[in-house]
């Protein structure tokens, strides 16, 4: 199995990469923000739940999150491998991330950053803001969710890179040389 993260702040350009990712090693993606959206535009329980906390751009309770996740990852054991999205934003949510992992007899192996700045994304969300008119990119909305980033998910970095499992790639330039780049990283893994 192989099982990655990819991180980094809303418009860092992971729905692109992970896209790559997924037909490159056939891996089942988990985006824990799409999912959120599924159960708010059907209406679950969950959906109404939360809500209110998406609209605002702040995180969703870890109980909620790991729970949904674990849920998730329960649904598909055939899974050649995950690809987590937008999941952990907290230490707490790593750490069950890894019992979860350990539990199925194996582990994350790398946590991909796709590094890009505050401004480089403010650039690319306004952009994409006059394509798409997705609701949580709505302006107001917008400062909270890149703070909320910058603030406080880029804390769950060390814990990787303290265990040696994170790698860091260029988030800025042409979209084919960021996905060689991943791609080397992950030839390079020792799965
Ligand atoms: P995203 O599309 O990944 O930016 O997620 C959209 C929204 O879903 C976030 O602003 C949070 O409200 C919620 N969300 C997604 N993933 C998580 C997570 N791992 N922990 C807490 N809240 C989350």
């Amino acid at each position: 199995m192989l099982n990655l993260i990819i991180f980094g702040p809303p418009g860092a350009g992971k729905g692109t990469q992970s896209e790559r990712l997924i037909e490159n090693y056939g891996l089942c993606h988990i985006s824990t923000g799409d999912l959120f959206r599924w159960h708010t535009k059907n209406d679950t329980e969950l959906g109404q739940k939360v809500k209110e906390i998406m609209d605002s751009g702040q995180l969703v309770s870890d109980d909620i999150t790991i729970a949904m996740l674990k849920e998730e990852v329960e649904k598909n054991p055939d899974a050649k491998g995950f690809l987590f999205d937008g999941f952990p934003r907290t230490v707490d949510q790593a750490k069950a991330l890894d019992n979860l992992m350990e539990s199925m007899g194996t582990k994350i192996h790398s946590v991909i950053e796709l590094k890009v700045t505050e401004e480089e994304v403010r650039q690319r969300i306004a952009k994409r803001k006059e394509l798409e008119n997705r609701v949580d990119d709505a302006s107001d909305k917008l400062d909270r969710r890149i703070s909320e980033y910058f603030n406080k998910t880029v804390h769950v970095l060390p814990y990787y890179e303290d265990q040696g499992r994170l790698s860091t790639v260029n988030g800025i330039g042409d979209i084919d040389d960021i996905s060689k780049e991943i791609d080397k990283t992950v030839s390079a893994l020792e799965v």
